[in-house]
C-alpha cells in the first residue's frame, strides 16, 4: 500500500512522527514545514498554512511529485497562551487562522482530488482541550473544539464518496509545544491522566497510522483521545 500522503507542520514534533510512521508503512509522505529545513528523510515543502496561496502551491507541488493527495494529516498548530480578559484579538484569530482555517484551506485544497478518486482520508489533529477546555487556552480550545466539528461534517459531506473524516484528540504528549507547561500545571494534567506520564509523538502516530489505514475503513466522524485516559469522557 502506497499513497500519497501530506502531513501540515511535519518538520517536528506529532507531525514529524506521524510522517516518519507512514512513510515507513510504505506510503509516500510530503511535509510542509514554515521555516528551517524540512527533515532529510522526508520530501519537504514551505508552506505556511495562513496563507491560501501558499498552500494551493503546497498540494500542487505535492501532486506533481507523488501524485494527488490521498492521505491528509491536517497537524499544524500553534498557541498563544493568556486569560481571555487580557489577550489582545490579534492573539486569539491568529490561533484559529492558523488551527482552523490553515486546516480548512488545506482540506479545500485536497479534497477534489480525493473526490475524483472516490477515496480519501481526512486526519485533524485537534486536542482533548478542544472538549475539556483549559485555562489561558480559550483561544486554542476553540479552534481545536471546531476541528472537531469540521470533521464531523466533513464526515458527513463526504461519506458518500468514500472518503473518511476523523479528528485525533491527544492529552499532553512531549514536544516543543508541551515544554511550556511546567510545575503546578504539568502536575495537575499528568495526575488527570490514568497512566500518569506524558505520552510520545510515536504514541499519537500509531493511531494516526491506524485512521489513514484499510483497517479503519468504517470509522468516520470520530474523535480518538490518545491521552494517557485524561480527559475521558469529554
Ligand atoms: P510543535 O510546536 O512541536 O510543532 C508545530 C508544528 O506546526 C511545526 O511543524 C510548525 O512549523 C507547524 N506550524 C505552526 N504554525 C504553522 C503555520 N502557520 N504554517 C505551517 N506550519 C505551521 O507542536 P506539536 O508537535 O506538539 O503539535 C502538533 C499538533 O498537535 C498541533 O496541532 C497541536 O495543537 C497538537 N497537539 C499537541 C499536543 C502536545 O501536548 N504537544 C497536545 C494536543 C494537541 P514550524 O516548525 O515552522 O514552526
Amino acid at each position: 500500500m502506497s499513497r500519497s500522503v501530506l502531513v501540515t507542520g511535519g518538520n517536528r514534533g506529532i507531525g514529524l512522527a506521524v510522517a516518519r510512521a507512514l512513510a515507513e508503512a510504505g506510503d509516500k509522505v510530503a511535509v510542509t514545514y514554515r521555516s528551517g529545513e524540512p527533515p532529510a528523510d522526508l520530501f519537504g515543502v514551505r508552506c505556511d498554512v495562513t496563507d491560501s496561496a501558499a498552500v494551493a502551491a503546497a498540494v500542487e507541488e505535492v501532486a506533481v511529485q507523488q501524485g494527488p493527495v490521498e492521505v491528509l494529516v491536517s497537524n499544524a498548530g500553534i498557541t498563544r497562551d493568556g486569560l481571555l480578559l487580557s489577550m489582545a484579538e490579534e492573539d486569539f484569530s491568529s490561533v484559529i487562522d492558523t488551527n482552523l482555517l490553515g486546516a480548512v484551506r488545506v482540506a479545500q485544497q485536497v479534497i477534489p482530488g480525493m473526490l475524483k478518486a472516490r477515496w480519501g482520508r481526512l486526519i485533524f489533529i485537534s486536542s482533548t482541550t478542544g472538549t475539556a477546555g483549559a485555562p489561558g487556552q480559550t483561544n486554542y480550545a476553540a479552534s481545536k473544539a471546531a476541528l472537531i466539528g469540521l470533521a464531523r461534517s466533513l464526515a458527513k459531506e463526504l461519506g458518500p464518496r468514500n472518503i473518511t473524516a476523523n479528528a485525533v484528540s491527544p492529552g499532553i504528549i512531549a514536544t516543543d509545544m508541551a515544554e511550556g507547561v511546567t510545575g503546578n500545571r504539568m502536575d495537575q494534567l499528568l495526575s488527570e491522566t490514568s497512566l500518569k506520564r506524558v505520552g510520545t509523538p510515536e504514541e499519537v502516530a500509531a493511531v494516526v497510522r491506524f485512521l489513514a489505514s484499510d483497517g479503519s475503513s468504517y470509522v468516520t466522524g470520530a474523535n480518538v483521545p490518545v491521552t494517557g485516559g485524561g480527559g475521558v469522557g469529554c
